[in-house]
């Protein structure tokens, strides 16, 4: 079968023949019906260098996947061949309280994970090709009837990633209080969703792209805005005066930090989620009292089960460009370029 590999960091993915995989013991093989294109994949072709991660390549990339189950290995049970299924990527150890409670991307004993590496697409082979080796049942979410691969798989990362974030937040987003959203690519409009679906916040998204502010427009959110210098002050206007509770930047550049903390008021939660390297100077009078800056990372199984649950009843939906395998390069290009709204999603 075809698969688009990353062969060497600061490289570009190539496709190659593979053999396609047969589950072992306790093993699924998914036949994928769709690859999300994340722009952490080209974060991994670009910023990383040997020795920053525990894992490398080569590998397949893909970690945003939806299929149906191909072939189960012996012991697996529940699992029929043809069902539909999203996939939880991250594979931590399976035993530890974290894995336990479903949160394997913080896995207490890493190097105990069979095998061991981030999961799929990040550092074992992902979902970019038309079959993917599952190490695990308990890695394998059943779709809830109505939603199709193509449209589950962004939820399992760019509708999981914000919705983990605006789980953490969520006693902030009262009535009353406002959310501003910073970048409304992949993982942004899912989250102007999450948000109008789950809580009473006002909505204020931000994005360079017009395309993408037109997107924003159609998920839900109240009020879009170009970035710039007057962000901060259009968005205290936006909440009688009162600045937002809740930020999430999903770029994080320097520039957005700083939109970031502007926009932010006391005891609000500003929240990292993009990988663009910015930093910010964290100090007393820096940033407004009591606010808190963090990263959240992914999110765990049962909140892939909430999100699902929110698509099958129509309240959260993304918005999907597919392209064929042999096409997936292309994916990449156009959301280098700022050309892809919502999710490029490739279908093997
Ligand atoms: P994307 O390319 O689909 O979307 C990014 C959006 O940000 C685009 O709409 C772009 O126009 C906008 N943008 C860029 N610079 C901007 C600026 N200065 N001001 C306003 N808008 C700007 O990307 P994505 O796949 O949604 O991923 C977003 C980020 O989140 C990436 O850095 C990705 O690596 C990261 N990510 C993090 C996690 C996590 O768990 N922390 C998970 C997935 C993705
Ligand atoms: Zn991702
Ligand atoms: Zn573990």
């Amino acid at each position: 079968m075809k698969a688009l590999r990353l062969e060497s960091w600061h490289s570009a993915p190539v496709l190659r023949d593979v053999p396609v995989p047969a589950p072992r013991a306790g093993e699924v093989v998914v036949q994928v019906g769709g690859a999300g294109a994340c722009h952490s994949d080209l974060h991994l072709m670009r910023d990383f260098s040997e020795g920053q991660l525990p894992w490398g390549p080569p590998f397949t990339l893909g970690h945003e996947n939806a299929g149906w189950v191909h072939a189960v290995g012996d012991s697996v049970h529940g699992l029929e061949p043809g069902e539909a299924v999203a996939v939880v990527g991250a594979w931590g150890c399976g035993s530890c309280p974290r894995c336990l409670a479903g949160l394997e991307t913080y896995c207490d004993h890493p190097e105990r994970a069979r095998p061991p590496g981030g999961g799929a697409g990040l550092g074992l082979d992902g979902g970019m090709a038309e079959f993917l080796l599952v190490p695990s049942s308990r890695h394998l979410v059943p779709l809830p009837a109505g939603l199709d691969p193509v449209h589950a798989a962004p939820l399992t990362d760019a509708g999981l990633t914000p919705y983990h974030a605006i789980r953490r937040s969520r006693e902030k987003l009262a009535p009353g209080s406002t959310a501003v959203v910073i970048g409304i690519g992949g993982l942004g409009h899912l989250g102007v969703q999450i948000l109008r679906a789950t809580t009473a916040a006002r909505i204020v998204a931000v994005d360079s792209r017009a395309s993408a502010r037109e997107l924003a427009k159609r998920c839900g959110a109240d009020l879009v805005l170009e970035p710039g210098e007057h962000l901060a002050q259009a968005v205290r206007e936006a909440s009688d005066g009162l600045a937002a509770d809740v930020v999430l930047d999903f770029v994080g550049s320097d520039e957005t930090l700083a939109s970031a903390v502007a926009c932010a008021r006391q005891l609000a939660d500003i929240t990292i989620v993009g990988l663009g390297g910015g930093s910010f100077p964290f100090s007393f009078f820096n940033v407004p009292y009591e606010a808190s800056i963090q990263t959240t990372y992914w999110g765990n199984r049962g909140e892939l089960v909430e999100v699902l649950d929110l698509a099958a009843r129509g309240l959260l939906h993304a918005d999907v460009t597919t392209f064929g395998l042999e096409e997936a390069p292309l994916a990449y290009d156009q959301l280098r370029d700022g050309k892809v709204n919502g999710r490029a999603v490739v279908v093997p």
